[in-house]
């Protein structure tokens, strides 16, 4: 820069002298910077079209124009460079994400096709790129994928539109501020693992049923024979527990296929949850006494709920069981059944040993027990909750349950607001 103004000071100071000699000193300098003027905006016009041109040869030049053509060719060669990176990097992406076994579908917030890869046409029937543009759910009619796009993210299972044998799970995420992710998944395999799994379950259990029935019942004629001597009848004793416990556990077991295979959701029946309460209490009135435990009902008498009265009743007898189960002599042990703004809640409070907190999320897993002694010697299966779970599930419910070690457990069964008919109901509504 300073070079620059030393030389055109210079020109300006000759072309002062020159005049000088022609005693026109000053009209000589003003000449002289109306040409560095002219000279400048030359430059300028020069550099305006090399920029244009995107030509990266750098003109004949000198002084503070040059500097600045080779700032600009520096700048621009290294934004070419991380152009093409990126380039380079969003065609690796789509490549990857081409050949991923998943559909990927991004939509903006309008559920516009913004892209798709190769899965989306298999599972969805979506198109790339002839697809681009348009609306996500106008190509893949679903009740369940409308209701998932109107929501900021959430999962769905659904049958899929071009093949009926393939069951899909479509995932909704957030990719951007208004770019939401649809992800596709075959899992036809996977429900049908499951499936073969829970008939192989199904099917042992009901084979187990009948050799079980004739060993109880020869077990109970040599039990009641006069002619079997006292050091046998611990054994046969001992024999006849064990097959009533493998019974229960087959029966349970038989349960659980069952409710998993029930096509419908439940019988859309008012069910008497009083009276149910009612039947469950009258079957353990002996325990009850025999453990001198405390029972408080705290019912709503008019309170009902549309499903099936048989699950519910299971359901409810397990927590009802287990309290009575878990707690020790002299515990106290609450049964509620009320409405809140929710809908309504049944709950089984005791004040017994507890569950420590890690066990908590894996209670409802079959046969998962905090304890398997002392399940075991309880009469337990590990199959009580696994049915609580699945009967919720039917009902459109779900299992709450809160315990600490030493204080008591609380379970807690949530009933959604449309399940549920009665007066209490109506009376928080208003
Ligand atoms: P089980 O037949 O063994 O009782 P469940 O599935 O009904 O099986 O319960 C799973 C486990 O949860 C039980 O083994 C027990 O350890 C624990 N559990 C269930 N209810 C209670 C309760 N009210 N108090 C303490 N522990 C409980």
């Amino acid at each position: 820069m300073h070079k620059d103004i030393r030389k055109f000071g210079s020109l300006i100071l000759v072309a002062g002298l020159l005049g000088w000699l022609i005693e026109k000193p000053l009209l000589a300098m003003l000449i002289a910077s109306v040409g560095i003027i002219i000279w400048q905006l030359y430059q300028l016009q020069r550099l305006t079209v090399w920029i244009g041109n995107r030509n990266n040869v750098l003109p004949d030049t000198n002084g503070q124009f040059y500097r600045l053509y080779r700032i600009i060719s520096q700048r621009s060669k290294k934004n070419r460079e991380r152009k093409r990176q990126l380039t380079n990097y969003l065609k690796q992406f789509r490549k990857a994400a081409s050949a991923l076994p998943i559909a990927i579908v991004l939509v903006d917030d309008h559920g516009k096709i913004k892209w798709a890869n190769n899965n989306a046409e298999t599972l969805f029937g979506i198109r790339w790129p002839s697809d681009s543009g348009v609306v996500f759910t106008d190509l893949v009619r679903d009740i369940e994928v409308d209701k998932l796009l109107t929501k900021e993210d959430g999962e769905a299972e659904l049958n899929s539109r071009l093949n009926a044998d393939i069951t899909l799970s479509v995932q909704v995420v957030r990719y951007t501020n208004d770019i939401r992710m649809v992800i596709g998944r075959d899992i036809s395999r996977l429900i049908k693992t499951n499936q073969i799994q829970s008939n192989f379950v199904a099917n042992v259990s009901h084979e187990l049923k009948t050799p079980l029935t004739v060993l109880k019942g020869y077990l109970e004629i040599l039990q009641n024979n006069p002619n079997i001597t006292p050091e046998l009848q611990r054994p046969l004793q001992q024999m006849n527990t064990q097959t009533e416990r493998m019974a229960v556990i087959v029966h349970d077991l038989l349960y659980l296929a069952k409710l998993e295979n029930k096509e419908d959701q439940t019988t859309h029946k008012a069910v008497d949850i009083t009276h149910t309460i009612n039947t469950i209490v009258e079957t353990i009135d002996e325990r009850l006494s025999e453990k001198q435990l405390k029972l408080e009902l705290d019912i709503d008498y008019s309170l009902k709920i549309l499903g099936c009265d048989t699950e519910l009743h299971a359901a409810f007898s397990n927590l009802i069981f287990n309290a009575v189960n878990y707690t020790p002599r002299q515990g106290v042990i609450n049964v509620s059944w009320q409405a809140d703004k929710n809908g309504a809640r049944f709950t089984v409070k005791d004040n017994g040993e507890g569950i420590p907190e890690s066990h908590i999320p894996r209670l409802t897993e079959r046969f998962y027990r905090v304890d398997n002694d002392r399940s075991r010697e309880k009469g337990g299966t590990g199959l009580g909750l696994a049915i609580v779970k699945h009967v919720l599930q039917r009902h459109n419910a779900s299992l709450k349950i809160n315990s600490q070690l030493g204080v008591g457990s609380e379970f807690q069964c949530l009933f959604p607001a449309k399940q549920v008919l009665g007066q209490g109901l109506l009376d928080i509504a208003n």
